[in-house]
């Protein structure tokens, strides 16, 4: 970090032996209609390095000026949203969500002109690969059917290597994007976390999270949730996020049928859903701390679910609290207990909660212990992203390094840092973010 030279590579202002960079094409459906052609219009994949281990990492410079694909746009990020995308990537890595990496982001004092004028950045990000739905489409779209046999084989190559000599390899292929796509859904949902712009060029092939714009963690319980100020029609509400991921396979396959058989696409599409719904009953039970899978928990959950969304109370702080919940004769868990509007429902529920733990002999203290190994103290709330912004317009990164330590180990309680914990102040409610970055 020290030498002049990173700056200089990581500043896009220099090359090392070797680099070629690349912008790279794609197009997607964006809020449901097709564009013909996106690509990399503000970043340039520097190239790829494989490390000790043998794993390949692009290198991608976000923010590094025009490219081909820049449109009207003008190549730049600015700051805000350079630091919500680094810190979130740290957030996420913390939560064991799959996403891309942040390696570190680069200031400048160039303005940037968006709706006000702004301060640029750079953001250094890292992924195994940063392929996209959309990068499929675009050659699908075009009759490009070469191109696109040219593109399924090399990500199934170097990413799913173990599919190279089998047979129906891209219906396999496709099985497996279907998985690790509905299994990220999944977590997204157990988390509390809305992507806000799920358009097809913002899938990964990996199943990453991959682009990170108006995204938001939950403050209060809101299954309608929007974090994106543009999106109008809810389409990308919290609640729809699963359906989405679907819509948005089912575009996968679409481009993919010049490869593989119809039927076959259309019979990994149908896995979806029962696979997501496995995977976030999974989770969801892990959260609320259940260990045997009994019939009826689906219920228990969305009872649970629905006694926060009526009461307006914190999502992250309310799971986590609920790892204090005392099975004992006579408990009334009253601190619990405060932060529902309807204390009669509450109890109805806690009642039914307490004997569905004790039916499988599920003994506090330990239940507890792994409540709060799946159950999150500090998420990257908006508001606190807003205050290190806020701090770094004037050069003082302290907050952005705070946060960045906090989050990376989010379910540890760390001394000192009570007030990462706590619900957002009105001011930082409801925050509008929108995809201008
Ligand atoms: P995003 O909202 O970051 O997913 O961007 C959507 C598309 O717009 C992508 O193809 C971006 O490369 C492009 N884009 C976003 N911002 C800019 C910009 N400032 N200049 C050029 N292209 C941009
Ligand atoms: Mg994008």
């Amino acid at each position: 970090l020290m030498r002049p030279e990173f700056t200089a590579l990581f500043g896009g202002s220099a090359l090392a032996t070797g680099m070629e960079p690349l912008a790279m094409l794609y197009s997607d459906h964006q809020f449901g209609v097709y564009v013909p052609q996106l690509g990399d219009g503000r970043a340039i994949l520097l190239g790829e390095v494989t490390n000790e281990r043998g794993e390949r990492w692009d290198l991608h410079l976000k923010g590094a000026g025009m490219t081909p694909f820049s449109r009207d746009g003008d190549g730049r990020a600015v700051l805000r949203s350079t630091i919500r995308e680094y810190l979130c990537c740290a957030a996420m890595r913390g939560l064991g969500i799959p996403t891309t990496q942040a390696l570190c982001l680069v200031g400048s004092d160039d303005k940037v002109y968006r709706e006000q004028v702004e301060t640029g950045a750079m953001l250094v990000r890292m992924a195994p690969s940063h392929v996209r739905f959309g990068t499929f489409e675009v050659f699908y779209y075009r009759k490009q059917h070469e191109h696109l046999k040219t593109l399924a084989d090399y990500v199934i190559n170097h990413h799913f290597p173990h599919l190279h000599d089998a047979g129906e390899k891209y219906a396999r292929f496709f099985t497996e994007v279907v998985e690790r796509t509905a299994k990220l859904i999944a977590q997204w949902q157990a988390v509390g976390w809305a992507h806000g712009v799920m358009n097809t060029d913002n899938m990964s092939i990996l199943g990453l999270t991959l682009d990170y714009g108006p995204y938001g963690f939950m403050d209060d319980y809101d299954a309608g949730f929007i974090c994106n100020h543009s999106d109008h029609n809810g389409r990308y509400a919290f609640n729809q996020q699963p359906y989405i991921g679907l819509w948005n396979l089912s575009c996968l396959a679409q481009a993919l049928l010049p490869l593989a058989e119809k039927d076959a696409l259309k019979a990994a599409l149908e896995t979806y859903q029962p696979l997501y719904e496995r995977e976030y009953l999974k989770l969801m039970r892990a959260k609320v701390g259940l260990v045997d899978e009994r019939a009826g928990d689906d219920e228990l959950i969305r009872d649970f679910l629905g006694l926060l969304q009526g009461s307006q109370a914190d999502y992250t702080i309310v799971c986590r609290e609920l790892s204090t919940f005392s099975t004992a004769d006579g408990a009334i868990n009253e601190q619990l207990r405060q932060h529902f509007l309807n204390r009669d429902r509450f109890d109805e529920w806690a009642a039914r909660y307490r004997d569905r733990l004790r039916n499988e002999c599920n003994r506090d203290e330990e239940r507890r212990d792994r409540m709060i190994r799946v159950n999150p103290r500090y998420v990257l709330r908006n508001y606190l992203a807003q205050t290190a912004i806020e701090k770094a317009h004037n050069k003082d990164f302290s907050e952005v390094d705070r946060l960045f330590t906090v989050l990376q180990d989010p379910f540890t309680e760390q001394p000192g840092m009570e007030a990462y914990a706590f619900p957002p102040p009105n001011w930082g409610k409801h925050l509008a973010i929108s995809c201008s970055s």
